[in-house]
């Protein structure tokens, strides 16, 4: 019987101290597993260090090496995705180069997946070893805020590290949005998944990539791509105002006719004035980034754009 194949993609940027530690792990959890076959897909997410190099040097030596160079950095979600195209496996897991996601855990969650009648394996962790008091904090607003505005299921602490069947990754590859946030593209394309909690350890080595601006965005994206919430926000709060209004123009009338006094009050007008634009504003600002969503989709840009792939290793040594 044919041995079944399974796809390690893993995202790289800038992980010259963490790749040869994980490569030695992860070929080690390979000698145990014979019963499978093995394809190490690693993404250069453009690494200005010895990233690249040292990939190449792997394939040197390991035929089940591959690996796809990005022209520049273009992120873990171009990443990912471009691991999950260039993969052949009958089963694909996405890891972390830096060890978070330690390659041991692939033997048990390999045994869930095929014994068990799950289409995917993931893990989750409550830890967050490493991570700034004020990103755990803002983790934690996130997953509660989204959960309450958007119908996809998520998962506090769920990481990207995942075993999946081919069918499970052929639907998220048949998701070709430019605008990329997996979590909610997990959730979205629905089989049938296990969860796993687990300590994530440190980093191995060198830093995270990730600082407060990238954070923000990918979590503005991770409401934008999968929650309408805050345009129906924004009406309601128009209605509430509009409502508002009403009874204040009656108020103003019926004192006028009772009392006089037209022009007084003007300070409070201009209170007014300023909350009511500083809203309109926010709001505006609210349907601008589904605009800019919208505008990068129909754009129609690549996801990523491949400056070298282990073939042209192979023509550049012959
Ligand atoms: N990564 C990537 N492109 C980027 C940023 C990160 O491919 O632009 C990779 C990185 O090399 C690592 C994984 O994504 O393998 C997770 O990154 P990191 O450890 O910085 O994220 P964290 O664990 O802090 O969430
Ligand atoms: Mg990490």
């Amino acid at each position: 019987m044919k041995k079944s194949k399974i796809s390690i993609v893993v995202p790289c940027y800038n992980e010259e101290e963490s790749l040869p530690i994980f490569y030695k792990r992860i070929n080690q959890v390979s000698k145990k597993m014979k019963m499978v076959d093995f394809e190490f897909l690693f993404i250069d997410d453009g690494s200005i260090d010895q990233t690249l190099n040292q990939i190449q040097e792997m394939r040197k030596k390991d035929p089940r090496v591959r690996y796809i160079s990005f022209s520049r950095n273009f992120g873990k979600e171009a990443g990912m995705f471009a691991g999950l195209e260039y993969s052949t496996g009958d089963y694909v897991a996405i890891m972390d180069a830096d060890l978070q996601d330690p390659p041991e855990m692939i033997e048990k969650m390999y045994e869930e997946i095929t014994t068990l009648e799950y289409d995917c394996i993931a893990l989750r962790t409550n830890s967050h070893v490493g991570y700034s008091f004020f990103r755990k904090i803002f983790t934690k607003c996130w997953y509660l805020l989204i959960s309450k505005i958007s119908s996809m299921q998520q998962i506090p602490g769920a990481r990207d590290f995942r075993l999946m069947k081919r069918k499970m990754v052929d639907a998220i590859l048949s998701m070709r949005e430019y605008n990329r946030y997996s979590k909610g593209i997990f959730s979205f394309v629905g089989f049938h998944t296990k969860w796993i909690e687990y300590e994530a350890p440190e980093r191995i080595a060198g830093k995270t990539k990730w600082n407060f601006w990238k954070l923000f965005r990918y979590a503005i994206e991770g409401i934008v791509s999968f929650s309408t919430a805050p345009l129906i926000f924004s009406a309601f709060v128009g209605v509430l105002f509009c409502f508002f209004a009403f009874i204040a123009i009656l108020f103003i009338i019926i004192k006028t006719l009772l009392w006089g006094d037209p022009v007084g009050g003007w300070p409070s007008l201009a209170c007014i004035i300023m909350f009511v634009s500083g809203i309109q504003l926010l709001f505006m600002g609210i349907i601008g980034m589904y605009l800019s969503k919208i505008y990068m989709e129909i754009k129609n840009r690549p996801h990523y754009i491949v400056k070298e792939t282990e073939k042209d290793l192979e023509i550049k040594s012959c």
